[in-house]
């Protein structure tokens, strides 16, 4: 009997676009196995479903509340109103949902493209907001807490 031409055990497909996320927290909510349930961040009209851990998430709803007069809530549970978008309600059930990177984190947007649109937008000018903060304190280099 020869050996038949076997074709191999087949290949796992790790690094389509996976990067391993330098957090743990972050790594095992975005890629891990379980369902996690998103949290709901409420800023001015917008209700989005985030999916980070707890660090992160804090992170990025500072930087989004510099953005807005407003003080930007995180909620734990679907908000009493629901969320007011058809296409947000039904996002969390699209597994492919892109990531933004937050320092060593990274927080999934789960939400319809539009929203997702300009809940990042808001959290670019944050973080340019909170960089021009910085620059104008000028003596940064041996502040210690
Ligand atoms: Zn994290
Ligand atoms: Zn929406």
């Amino acid at each position: 009997m020869a050996p038949s031409d076997e074709s191999g055990p087949p290949q796992p497909t790790l690094d389509r676009d996976r990067a391993t996320i330098p957090c743990e927290g972050c790594q095992s909510i975005l890629h891990g196995d379980g369902q996690p349930e998103p949290s709901f961040l409420l800023l001015d009209q917008l209700t989005v479903p985030l999916l980070s851990c707890d660090d992160h998430l804090e992170q990025f709803i500072e930087i989004c509340e510099l953005t807005s007069s407003n003080t930007a809530d995180l909620l734990q549970h679907r908000p009493a109103g629901g969320i007011r978008c058809p296409g947000c309600r039904l996002a969390p059930q699209n597994p492919s949902q892109p990531m933004i990177p937050v320092q060593d984190g990274a927080i999934a947007v789960l939400a319809c493209p539009e929203h997702q649109t300009e809940l990042v937008s808001r959290f670019e000018t944050g973080l340019q907001t909170r960089q021009d903060l910085t620059t104008d304190l000028g003596t940064s280099s041996s502040s210690s807490l």
